[in-house]
């Protein structure tokens, strides 16, 4: 058996029960074999088993009091994953489905992501199985608060910064922010995602959807294929998705789909900047379903499907697909469906939205295929720059930031496909992706010692 197999049959002895925490190791694990040979140090060193193992993990009760007087108590967790390279770095996820497997997966992404950033940041990830939707702006506050009474202790600008993910966003970190500032009676860039008033970034809130399409049309380059002109699937309607579709139009594409948990739009006409509006009043303001955008622009409906499942039944041609909705979203079948449905390239703006039979489907059919980590990287990229901006007391104009999100995102792309070139797997961004985090890191380890 080889080192890497190894860490995988371990992480999956030691946590039986931890699955999508499995399927992230166990996909970059596979990837990494052609490092192990090269870098006999990293073996000597453990540093496959110790990327593995979490520096340290957080779990907390959060007790808050509902709109009814009732008192209501989630479970929060904060894992701080790996600090070699900077200050652990990683969103904050709020939805139901929040568990140590899902919150271990995604501060594992996160550090090869941070990583392939070049900025110096660590990973982590933290959330809470508090469900925001349905629940008012008073009760979001309330539990914001006491989220924040524990996590303030293991957190600091030079510690732990922690950001948005599903269910955080500007108004959740206006509160989160909020009580640290109150508590700590300090003003740091503790947070990133801050409101552009109080220390916030522009641009922050549009990365990770531009940088998802900047990712997209670098990889379209290489075959001599422009954006211009084409279709393009996006799920999701949350914050990825709608920049995501703001930056597609302006580089002159079709989005033709959007969807929420309930329900998937197919728009023909295009979701176009007007529309592109809509969604994000309708989402971000209303807090509601996307199925009112087929009544407002007679839009075909789908309930209970996803973009995928809609795409694969009524046989709809797309070229690109963007999954920013949430991880395993595209199974086996779906990405079949693409490939019969012509797509060509796949940028995640999602972390994990393609389960491994997914991306197997995507790469025997010689897809350009962008793994999350590098395709959704430049929204915690941007988080790093406001990072920079508070620790400088300034504050950049528009272009200047997306001019250096724009610039990290090919940067990335160049560095996936130059690591998958020296390890002999040319124009595998999975590979390139993983083994050009991970080196980073495992060099860094390796000079601190143990
Ligand atoms: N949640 C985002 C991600 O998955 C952003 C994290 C951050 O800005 O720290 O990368």
């Amino acid at each position: 058996m080889s080192v890497t197999n190894d860490v995988v049959a371990r992480v999956r002895q030691m946590d039986p029960d931890q699955k999508e925490f499995h399927q992230a190791v166990e996909e970059v694990m596979e990837t990494l074999e052609p490092t192990v040979d090269r870098h006999p140090e990293f073996v000597k060193m453990k540093i496959y088993e110790r990327l593995v193992e979490p520096e340290r993990t957080v779990i907390f009760r959060v007790p808050w009091v509902d709109d009814r007087n009732e008192v209501q108590v989630n479970r929060g967790f904060r894992v701080q994953f790996n600090n070699a390279i900077g200050p652990f770095k990683g969103g904050l996820r709020f939805h139901p489905s929040v568990n140590l497997s899902i919150i271990k997966f995604l501060g594992f992404e996160q550090i090869l992501k941070n990583s392939l950033t070049t900025l110096a940041m660590g990973g982590g990830k933290g959330g809470s199985d508090f469900d925001p939707k349905g629940k008012s702006d008073g009760e979001v506050m309330r539990f914001c608060q006491s989220f924040m009474r524990e996590l303030f202790r293991h957190i600091g600008p030079e510690t732990d910064v922690p950001a948005g993910d599903i269910g955080v966003g500007g108004r959740e970190i206006g509160y989160l922010y909020g009580y640290y500032k109150k508590i700590r009676n300090d003003h740091t860039g503790v947070l990133t995602g801050k409101g552009i008033e109080y220390g916030g970034s522009l641009i922050r809130p549009e990365a990770t959807g531009y940088g998802t399409v900047y990712f997209a049309t670098e990889m379209l380059a290489t075959r001599g294929i422009d954006l211009k002109g084409k279709r393009v699937a996006i799920s999701g309607a949350g914050n990825v998705a709608q920049f995501a579709i703001e930056k597609v139009n302006q580089m002159g594409g079709t989005v033709i789909s959007v969807c929420d948990s309930t329900s998937t739009i197919i728009d023909e006409q295009g979701i176009d900047p007007e529309k592109c509006r809509y969604i994000m009043e309708l989402k971000n303001i209303r807090r509601g379903r996307i199925s009112e955008y087929a009544d407002t622009y007679k839009a075909a409906c789908f309930e209970g499907d996803n973009v995928w499942d809609v795409i694969r039944k009524e046989g709809i041609k797309v070229d690109v697909a963007l999954p920013c909705a949430t991880q395993n979203e595209i199974d086996e079948g779906h990405a079949q469906g693409l490939v019969n449905n012509g797509c060509i390239c796949v940028a995640e703006g999602a972390n994990m939205p393609s389960s491994p039979e997914a991306i197997r489907v995507f790469q025997a059919n010689n897809l350009l295929y962008g793994p999350g980590k590098a395709s959704n990287a430049g929204g915690v990229a941007t988080s790093g720059l406001e990072m920079s901006q508070n620790s400088s007391k300034l504050s950049w104009s528009r272009d200047e930031v997306d001019g250096k999100l724009l610039n990290i995102m090919k940067g990335i792309h160049k560095s996936c496909l130059d690591a998958a070139e020296a390890y002999g797997k040319k124009g595998d961004y999975v590979t390139g992706a993983n083994i050009a985090g991970f080196v980073k890191v495992a060099k860094t380890m390796v000079a601190y010692g143990v």
